[in-house]
Formats: structure tokens, C-alpha cells, sequence
């Protein structure tokens, strides 16, 4: 039996989408057929890009009206673009809260509203898939500085799996999906930095043994996204190697 996942004719906007996982989940999203637009914050490096700061919830909406005028009815949300701030936690500043928060808690609400609001309206079904992270259940070190524990981005990945939740609930009426995916160590621009003799050392935690590669995210991302995920909502999925399991 066939199994393809043809996402033809549907725009799917991508947060965050111009690098790192992002890219690779807009590149999947792609793949499957859909017209991706891609958000970002200042370094565009995409076609169809638009350069909107999902912080802000009033150039999100119209962002977003603007993507669906030009490209055609958005069906999907990948909210994938995230922050941290790596310091001591006797450092931390209520700005370097405000600027985790932003991005990786308001951030994914105001998008996700901006999308439901649009499907609401027009009484259409929407899917959004929240890129959240394994340390939503668990304290994880700083890949640039193992002693430290990024307590802002930490607590805020755990809020936005509750955001999700919530949403989900509240949303399941319309015909609108709301999933996470949280993905273990993915080699990105954001683990590079890692001393190697630590890199081995988390590798080893990890049942599969190794950190996985930005496109392995892709396929539960576009499985969410896609109608084969059609009484699936409120979850949230570890794409982690294992990790979770010790
Ligand atoms: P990167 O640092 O490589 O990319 C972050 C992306 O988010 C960039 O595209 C950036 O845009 C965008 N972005 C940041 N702030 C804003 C904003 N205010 N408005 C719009 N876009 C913004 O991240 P990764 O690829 O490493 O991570 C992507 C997601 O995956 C994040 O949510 C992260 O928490 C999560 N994750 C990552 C893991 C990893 O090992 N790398 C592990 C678990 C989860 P621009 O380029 O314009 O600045």
C-alpha cells in the first residue's frame, strides 16, 4: 500500500525557517509540494521570505494576512523559531527573560493565533506543529558551557508545551490540530560549539549514540502537518534518539 504525503496546492509558513532545523523542515515541507513561506528575524537568506519579529503580535497578523493574500490559503504553521541566553543563572536579567519569552512562548502564540484566526474565519481546518525542545521535561546543560543550564530557555520550553495544550483543547472545535515536536541535541549552528570530549559524553547518554542530523525532524514535522495526523492533537513528540528514556 501506498503511504505519500502530498501537500499540493496548501501554503505552509515555516517561523525561523531560513536556518538551522527550520531550513530543513522548510525544505521538507517543500518537498511534500507546499508553497512555504518562511519567516525570519533578520538574516534572509530564503526565497519567499518575510522578515517579521513573532514577538510583535500585530506585524504577525498582518504578516500573515499578507502571506495568505499572496501565496494562496495557509493550511499549516510550523512555529519552529526559538532563542536562549546562555549565563550563570545569577547573571540573568529580566531582559534576558523578556527575550527568551518573546520569542519561544509568545512568540509561538502569536502565530498560532495568527493562523487560527485566518482558518476561523474562513471555517477551515489548520494544522500547526510547535518545535519545542527534550528540555521542556528536563533541566539540560548549555551546549557552549556545560556548567550552566539556561533556566530561561528551559522553563520556557516547558510553558510552551502547556501553551500547546491549551490550545489544542480550545481549538479541536474548529478543526484546528496543535502538536509539538521536541526534538534531543540536533547538530545545528547552536551545538557545533560543544567541546568535543563533551559531545561524546552526551552521545553516549543517548540510546541511538549520536546527536541527529536537522533533517531528521522533518518527518514527524510533516507527518503532524498532514492529514495522516488527522485525530492526533495536543501531543507532544521527542524526537530525541531515546534520550527521555533514562
Ligand atoms: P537557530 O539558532 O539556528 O535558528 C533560530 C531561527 O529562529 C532563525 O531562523 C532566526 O531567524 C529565528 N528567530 C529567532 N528569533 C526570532 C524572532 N523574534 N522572530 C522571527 N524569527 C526569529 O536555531 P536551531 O535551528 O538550533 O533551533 C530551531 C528550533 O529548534 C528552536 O526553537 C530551538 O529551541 C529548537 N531546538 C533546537 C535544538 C538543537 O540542538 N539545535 C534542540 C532542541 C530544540 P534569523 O536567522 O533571522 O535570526
Amino acid at each position: 500500500m501506498g503511504f505519500t504525503i502530498d501537500f499540493t496546492g496548501q501554503t505552509i509558513i515555516v517561523t525561523g525557517g531560513n536556518r538551522g532545523i527550520g531550513y530543513e523542515l522548510s525544505k521538507g515541507v517543500a518537498q511534500a509540494g507546499a508553497n512555504v513561506a518562511i519567516i525570519y528575524r533578520s538574516a534572509k537568506d530564503a526565497e519567499q521570505a518575510y522578515k517579521c519579529d513573532v514577538g510583535d503580535a500585530e506585524l504577525v497578523n498582518s504578516t500573515f494576512k499578507q502571506i495568505d493574500d499572496e501565496l494562496g490559503p495557509v493550511t499549516g504553521l510550523v512555529a519552529n523559531a526559538g532563542v536562549s541566553v546562555v549565563k550563570p543563572a545569577v547573571d540573568l536579567t529580566s531582559d534576558d527573560f523578556k527575550y527568551v519569552y518573546d520569542v519561544n512562548v509568545l512568540g509561538v502564540f502569536n502565530t498560532a493565533r495568527a493562523a487560527a484566526k485566518l482558518w476561523i474565519a474562513r471555517q477551515a481546518k489548520g494544522s500547526i506543529v510547535v518545535n519545542s525542545s527534550m528540555s521542556s521535561r528536563i533541566i539540560n546543560q548549555s551546549a557552549e558551557n556545560q556548567s550552566l543550564t539556561q533556566i530561561f530557555y528551559n522553563s520556557s520550553k516547558a510553558a510552551v508545551s502547556s501553551v500547546v495544550k491549551g490550545l489544542a483543547a480550545e481549538w479541536a472545535i474548529h478543526g484546528i490540530r496543535v502538536n509539538t515536536i521536541s526534538p534531543g541535541y540536533v547538530k545545528t549552528a547552536q551545538t557545533s560549539g560543544m567541546d568535543p570530549k563533551i559531545r561524546e559524553y552526551q552521545a553516549a547518554n543517548i540510546p541511538l549514540r549520536r546527536f541527529a542530523e536537522p533533517e531528521e525532524m522533518v518527518g514527524q514535522t510533516v507527518l503532524l502537518l498532514s492529514d495522516y495526523a488527522s485525530y492526533m492533537t495536543g501531543g507532544e513528540y521527542f524526537v530525541d534518539g531515546g534520550q527521555l528514556i533514562w
